[in-house]
């Protein structure tokens, strides 16, 4: 039996700490986001997408990778809904269900390839999370030009010292990492 609009928007209301019918749908999250231009779903529309149970109409749309995380929509809340929350929810469903919009793909490349570092190593070690990153999006996409260009990128990094070599040891409390990842409930 599939899953009813009810349980995908407990499992959004469980994983952003939010209250989904607080929305009253006033427009003001949508009216401060600074990618709002760029999203064909806005944040109050995600908002009442998330609200009616249509989780997976947000889910699916690029729109919530456009979402740079910067918390405006939540600050300026009324309500103190934590819209950013559901948008990164939406995201972790996305990923889950295997539903990402084709068009956020390299996005989501990055996203699996950043979490999958922090997971490992209690912080973001560069040159692994980079060879992670490009192995998922030529494997997406099978874009060998976009591989390449990004290939050329790598020393023009490394000579302005925005990538290192150094790969950094992981932290020392790796379980406690591993508790975050797990109350948190994020599957990569
Ligand atoms: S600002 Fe808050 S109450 Fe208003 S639409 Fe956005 S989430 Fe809903
Ligand atoms: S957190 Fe995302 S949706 Fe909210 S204001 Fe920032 S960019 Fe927009």
């Amino acid at each position: 039996m599939g899953t009813s609009k009810r349980d995908w928007k407990t499992r959004v209301e469980t994983l952003a700490h939010t209250r989904l019918n607080d929305c009253y749908q006033c427009g003001k999250c949508a009216a401060g986001c600074p990618r709002g231009v760029s999203m064909k779903l806005s944040p109050t529309r995600l908002m009442r997408a998330a609200q009616t149970g249509d989780v997976l109409e947000g889910a699916e749309s690029d729109s919530i990778w456009r979402c740079v995380s910067c918390l405006t929509c939540s600050a300026r809340c009324p309500k103190s809904c934590e819209v950013a929350g559901v948008i990164d929810a939406m995201r972790q469903i996305a990923i889950e269900e295997n539903c990402a919009s084709p068009e956020a793909a390299k996005i989501v490349a990055f996203q699996k390839a950043f979490l999958r570092s922090v997971r490992k190593n209690g912080r973001t070690n560069e040159l692994e999370m980079v060879a992670d990153f490009e192995i998922r999006h030529f494997l997406s996409r099978f874009e060998l030009m976009g591989a390449l260009k990004d290939a050329t990128l790598g020393p023009k990094m490394l000579g302005k010292k925005k990538l290192h070599f150094k790969l950094g040891s992981p932290v020392k409390d790796k379980a406690l990492v591993k508790r975050i990842f797990d109350k948190c409930g994020v599957k990569i």
